[in-house]
């Protein structure tokens, strides 16, 4: 690595990507319906012998895969969950690939390690959760790339201290619990820890309770296992449903947790970012009564990909799951002591990256005020655009918005209305085809419900209220269609 190389090629990036995004607004949101296999088609069939200028490469990504790029960065993206890029991310991860240390024990990089411990810990009270999750307080935190590597995590935890109680003979009998709004990365976690699929019990939710899952569900799907002397393991409790942003009682499902005796993860990875506002913390109430939290701050807290804190209450059980010990890695960390962490163990691969400086870099840049301005901003605008389908007749709310999520469609105009599915299929594609906003579907009780998740780093009051227009264009032109 030649430094001034490094220095010229980096700054030759970095004025691409500025240029990027100046103009990420004039690209079509979703990528074009480009044909399968064209990048193929564009690029040679085998790497080049020779090295090339670093133009002809930057000019191949302007031209060949701008192109067929889903742009999750422009300020009209309400798909999914928002990915946040931001100025502070971008340079948090500048340093994180380009010191490209590997905090796998204390030992291999100890201001990494030790660093991790500090942001996770700043986290974990920005977000008023309890001191039992704190380092401070016996319990700690991680970084780790996603919520679905968390999750394996803690299953595999609760998992091993099941078995040492039980024998591992028992595994067949452990059964988990979660919601039929809990993130499918759930039962994908679950199999990986050897949990067949007749032991998950996805408990049906319904709009009563906002489609969160109540204690009493969760109780009856128990007693009926426990009478076929089956063993609860493991609930999964969901602060902001990936579909339509609900909010599962965490208090009440973690007294239901406590008394089975099963392990409470409490999954906040979108509504997490919000708890850092105070009127948003109750979305957390009783979160002192899990055994684990996780939630993405590459999600919606300027942090760029990738970025998941997880915190236990005890590491233990969570290291032991997968302890290793190998002559090579040992260091005072393998000894233990709250300072020296040797974070192999708290997650799945060995090598790792430095991520901490990342989120650390986010939080000291824009300051728990900033970022808390930033959620601010994006409910408001979602609470706006909430209100204006609100008071459009050919329109509803199809769930209470609780936080940046609004799901909505076209409603129905006469009871069993079947037809109504298909025109806000077709009212979904032609936002999505007009390049000018991007948006996803979920479906719920049988219905086509479309989704608007704002929260975009450089989505503004102005950009919500554009897609509404649009919105509101391409329905008449939908209804005039129909004959409607
Ligand atoms: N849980 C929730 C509530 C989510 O919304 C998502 C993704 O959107 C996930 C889990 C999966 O997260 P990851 O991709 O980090 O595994």
């Amino acid at each position: 690595l030649d430094p001034e190389a490094f220095s010229g090629e980096s700054r030759a990036v970095v004025n691409f990507l500025a240029e990027y995004y100046r103009d990420v607004d004039k690209y079509p949101v979703r990528a074009a319906e480009l044909e399968p296999g064209l990048l193929r088609k564009l690029l040679s069939e085998a790497a080049p012998e020779d090295g090339e200028p670093l133009e002809d490469v930057l000019e191949d990504v302007r031209r060949d895969i701008l192109p067929g790029l889903t742009h999750w960065q422009s300020p009209s993206f309400f798909a999914y969950f928002p990915m946040n890029a931001s100025t502070a991310g971008f340079a948090g991860e500048m340093l994180s690939v380009g010191l490209n240390v590997v905090p796998f024990v204390w030992a291999a990089s100890p201001a990494a390690a030790e660093l991790e411990c500090v942001v996770v810990d700043w986290m974990a009270k920005l977000l008023g959760l309890p001191q039992r999750l704190l380092f401070s307080g016996g319990g700690g935190g991680v970084l780790q790339g996603s919520t679905c590597e968390a999750v394996v995590c803690t299953l595999a935890a609760a998992r091993d201290r099941a078995l040492a109680r039980l024998g591992h003979e028992s595994i067949l009998k452990l059964v988990v619990y979660a919601s039929d709004q809990t993130h499918v990365t759930f039962q994908k976690g679950a199999r990986l820890v050897g949990i067949p699929p007749p032991n998950f019990r996805v408990i049906r939710t319904s709009a009563a309770s906002g489609y969160g899952l109540t204690a009493d569900a969760v109780r009856a799907a128990v007693d009926r296992d426990v009478a076929r002397g089956l063993v609860p393991l493991y609930l999964c409790a969901t602060v902001g449903t990936t579909g339509l942003g609900a909010v599962d009682p965490v208090r009440e499902l973690g007294e239901e947790a406590r008394r089975r005796g099963m392990w409470l993860h409490v999954d906040a990875a979108y509504a997490g970012s919000a708890a850092i506002c105070q009127e948003f913390q109750e979305l957390l109430d009783g979160v002192e009564l899990a055994d684990s939290v996780s939630m993405n701050p590459h999600k919606w807290f300027l942090t760029n990909m990738d970025c998941c804190c997880l915190w236990v209450a005890s590491p233990r059980a969570l290291t032991s799951a997968r302890a290793t010990d190998t002559e090579y890695l040992k260091n005072v960390g393998t000894v233990g002591g709250a300072a020296a962490v040797d974070y192999k163990d708290w997650q799945i691969s060995l090598s790792r990256r430095f991520r901490a400086i990342k989120l650390w870099v986010v939080l000291r840049r824009y300051g728990a005020d900033g970022l808390r301005a930033h959620i601010r901003r994006h409910v408001a605008a979602a609470k706006w655009f909430e209100r204006a389908v609100t008071v459009d007749e050919r329109f509803e709310v199809v769930v209470p918005r609780k936080l940046s999520l609004v799901c909505f469609r076209l409603r129905e105009r006469f009871p069993e209305d079947d037809a109504v599915d298909d025109l806000n299929r077709e009212l979904l594609a032609a936002v999505n085809e007009s390049g000018q906003a991007f948006m996803t579907h979920f479906v719920v009780d049988g219905k086509f419900v479309i989704r608007l998740a704002v929260g975009g780093a450089m989505t503004e009051m102005k950009h919500v209220m554009d897609v509404w227009e649009l919105l509101q264009g391409k329905a008449e032109e939908v209804l005039r269609r129909h004959q409607l």
